[in-house]
Order: structure tokens, then C-alpha cells, then sequence
């Protein structure tokens, strides 16, 4: 465990120790032993190890991030610091869980927010605890209302200050926690009528500004608003004055408001969080929310992919294949690696340029692969000619016969077998027969 809190975690230094741990923990050396499935594994348990503590207090200066990720995805792709490698695949899609497309990498950044977060859920929970009164006296004047961006004291602690900006970082933390947590009114004994929010989505101060101005018991809880009749509830408020013009207008949107709202005798208001199950906060939520919800890979592939029977190097590779992100001669020219003495053009065939869809699918290496295949299990198709294509074809054309899972892995072990040559370090070997790769076919799927 780390030693007592000391130094300002605004600044790197602060970060060092949680850099070196992490550092030695995704060591260079690890990484070149390990295969790509067991990298991905030692990736994602690799957080557990970071003190939380941290964390969970403090927001991660960029810089500090910065260095955590490049270590990660130095890690995944095997880059040694002096060797760069091509990172092949946009990290915060890599940070994605594997069912929304990624490799399920922890993104630290997110996690750091979702974190962070736990304080927002708690300061507005309605349970009262001293740091609570602590927070409340030093930043908020003592009121107990739950909008704490609005810092009213000049000088914040660094930890509270952390906390607060997160809620104005980006428009997903903002939807998260500003707009994120609101009361279920039950019986409006901790609700605060005019300032928090507990009916719409905003507190009823911002909806009719004007009549707040009028109000008697600004402060008041929704539980002084009003009296039992028996069991119903009546509102009945106080005003400073009459209400004329556009401040009726504002009392007439109150009422009608407020028409639908009963209190519940004997039910405690509860503070509640949109995004969670049974409205708790929890981080693990918290985190899978921030992440970006657009992914260049359909649902049916990622189920695909990560198939059970799918041993995860084969996974990753089938990864790669859908999103095309494998080393064919055209991506690698795209991301600027210069081919020497070689062209563009299909080392197995000629005149056609390398790319994904032409190696795997159109290329007539590919054609006696994939014929032979559907000789094997006695189908006659028009084959597609993509990628995509052939993967779909798979999933539903075999996979409505033998189930979708078996389509799948005949994709994968097909393609995996068939990668050659372009996953292995580029030389100049021919590729092997196609009897050999028939023999080879289904070796994964042996026990
Ligand atoms: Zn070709």
C-alpha cells in the first residue's frame, strides 16, 4: 500500500509510485513472452493491483494518464520503448467491452470519473454523517441541497475540488451526475422543495424563478409545503405577496406540476440514480455508461468473436479481421510504413491490390480455401465477397445448421489458418498448400 497522503496530486510527481507499479506490472519483457490472450488477461486484472485509494480521491492529472495508457497499449501490442509499434486499433475502442466491440481493456480514465462519482451519490443521499456536515458548512453554507458544482466558498480542498469539477468535464459525466441522481419523493421529509430536484428534471427554483422570489420557506422541505388531510396531502404554500402577471403564469405551471404529485405517508424519499438497477450508484455502472456508445462493430460479430469455443488469440485475430485492422499491405501503407521492393499487389495472386476483402475473400487462394470448405460440409452458395460478407454467411447460412457458434468457429478456424502470411512477420516463404491448411483447419477446435 502506498504511504500517507503527501504532495499535491495536481502534479506528476505526486502520480510517480502508481506510474512505477503500474510499469512494472505490464513489463516489456512480460509482454514479448505472453500471447495476446494472456496480455489481454494480465491487462485487465492488472488494476486490481492499483491503489483505488488514489483514485477514488483524487483526479488524475492528464499527463499521468497519458503515461498509464501508452504503458497499456505498449503492452497489447507488444511495442518495446525503443521499437515503436503500430497501435492498430483506437484505444477508447479497445476500452470497450468486448460485447460493445472493444477488448474489455480497463480505460483508467473512466474509471478514475466513475470513482470520483461515489461522492456525488453519497453527499446527496440523504443519510447524515459528519463529513457530510463537514462539506456542507465549509463549501455550501451549511444548506444541505445536492447541486455542488455551485462551490460558494472561495478556497476548495484539493479532493473536493476534484470531485466537483468532474460533474463539468464532458457532456457524459454531466448527464451521469448532475442530471443523473433526483429524489423519488416519498413522504418529503428530506427533499428540499424549492432546490432539489424531485419532479421533472430540474429543481423547481429554476422552473419558476419568479415565484421563488415570492416564496416564504425558501429552504423548506417538500414536507412543509403542505398538510395532511387524513391520507392526502394538500399543498398549501406561503407567499411574500400577491401573485400578479407573469408570476400567476409561473404559480398556474406550479399547480399544474404539482396536480400529479402525492406525498406517501410513511415512505422515506429516496435518492435515486437514473442509470443504476435499483437506483444505487455503482461504479461498475458508472464506468460501463461513460463509455462511447458508437462502435464500428455490429453486435453479431462481437458474439461472434468471443465465442466460448474461441480460443482469444483466435479472437483477437478474428477482431482484427472484422474491423480490418490486420497487417495487409494497405493498411500498413496507410499508416505509413513504407513497403520496400515490394508493391501493393496480392503475393498470390496477380495484379490485384492486398487488402482484407481481396486476401480473405476474392483472392483465388482464398476461393480454393472457402471451396473446399463448403464442399466439406455440402453446401453450394454464391459466396460473398467481404469480409463481412463471409463472417454473416457463416453465423446464419451454416449457423442456421449447425448452430451459430459452430458457424462461427469454422469462420475463425478457416480465416486463423488461412491468415497466413500476412500475420506472421512479413518474409518471403510461400504460403503453405491448401493441403496443408485443410489438415490444419480445425486444430483448435480439438480438446
Ligand atoms: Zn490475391
Amino acid at each position: 500500500m502506498m504511504k500517507t497522503i503527501g504532495g499535491k496530486p495536481g502534479r506528476k510527481e505526486f502520480w510517480v509510485p502508481v506510474v512505477n507499479k503500474f510499469r512494472a506490472k505490464l513489463a516489456v519483457w512480460k509482454s514479448a513472452m505472453l500471447s495476446v490472450g494472456g496480455r489481454i488477461t494480465l491487462l485487465n486484472s492488472v488494476l486490481s493491483s492499483l491503489p483505488t485509494f488514489y483514485m477514488s480521491l483524487f483526479l488524475m492529472p492528464s499527463c499521468v494518464v497519458s503515461e498509464l495508457i501508452s504503458i497499456q497499449r505498449g503492452f497489447l501490442w507488444g511495442g518495446a520503448e525503443m521499437k515503436r509499434k503500430i497501435p492498430w486499433v483506437n484505444w477508447e475502442l479497445v476500452c470497450c467491452s468486448k460485447m460493445k466491440g472493444g477488448l474489455g481493456v480497463p480505460d483508467l480514465r473512466r474509471r478514475n470519473w466513475a470513482l470520483l462519482g461515489k461522492w456525488w451519490a453519497r453527499l446527496g443521499d440523504g443519510v447524515e454523517n459528519f463529513w457530510k456536515q463537514v462539506v456542507r458548512e465549509k463549501y455550501y453554507g451549511g444548506r444541505r441541497e445536492v447541486d455542488i458544482t455551485g462551490v460558494e466558498s472561495g478556497r476548495v480542498s484539493k479532493i473536493w475540488s476534484d470531485v466537483v469539477k468532474i460533474g463539468g468535464l464532458s457532456a457524459g459525466l454531466r448527464n451521469l451526475l448532475v442530471k443523473g441522481f433526483r429524489w423519488e419523493v416519498g413522504d418529503g421529509k428530506r427533499v428540499g422543495f424549492w432546490r432539489e430536484i424531485w419532479v421533472g428534471d430540474k429543481s423547481l427554483r429554476d422552473l419558476f424563478p419568479r415565484l421563488y422570489e415570492l416564496a416564504v420557506k425558501k429552504e423548506g422541505l417538500a414536507s412543509e409545503m403542505g398538510d395532511w388531510e387524513e391520507d392526502r396531502w394538500r399543498w398549501n404554500m406561503e407567499w411574500r405577496r400577491e401573485r400578479k402577471g407573469r408570476v400567476r403564469d409561473e404559480e398556474d405551471g406550479l399547480w399544474e406540476l404539482l396536480g400529479g404529485v402525492q406525498l406517501k405517508k410513511g415512505k422515506e424519499d429516496h435518492w435515486w440514480w437514473i442509470h443504476g438497477l435499483d437506483g444505487q450508484y455503482v461504479v461498475k455502472t458508472a464506468y460501463e455508461a461513460l463509455a462511447p456508445v458508437k462502435c464500428t462493430l455490429a453486435d453479431q460479430f462481437c458474439k461472434m468473436i468471443w465465442c466460448r469455443l474461441v480460443p482469444s488469440k483466435v479472437g483477437f485475430f478474428g477482431w482484427r479481421l472484422c474491423l480490418d485492422r490486420l497487417p495487409t499491405k494497405v493498411n500498413l501503407q496507410k499508416r505509413g510504413v513504407v513497403l520496400q521492393e515490394e508493391s501493393l499487389m496480392c503475393g498470390l495472386c496477380d495484379g490485384v491490390v492486398e487488402e482484407a476483402n481481396h486476401l480473405f475473400c476474392t483472392c483465388k487462394e482464398a476461393w480454393s480455401v472457402w471451396g473446399n470448405v463448403l464442399h466439406w460440409w455440402g453446401m453450394e452458395a454464391v459466396f460473398p465477397n467481404t469480409v463481412d460478407g463471409v463472417a454473416e454467411f457463416f453465423l446464419h447460412g451454416l449457423g442456421r445448421i449447425v448452430g451459430k457458434e459452430i458457424g462461427a468457429c469454422v469462420f475463425l478456424a478457416v480465416t486463423w489458418n488461412y491468415r497466413y502470411p500476412i500475420c506472421e512477420p512479413r518474409h518471403d516463404k510461400p504460403p503453405g498448400s491448401t493441403e496443408r491448411r485443410k489438415s490444419t483447419q480445425y486444430l483448435f477446435l480439438q480438446p
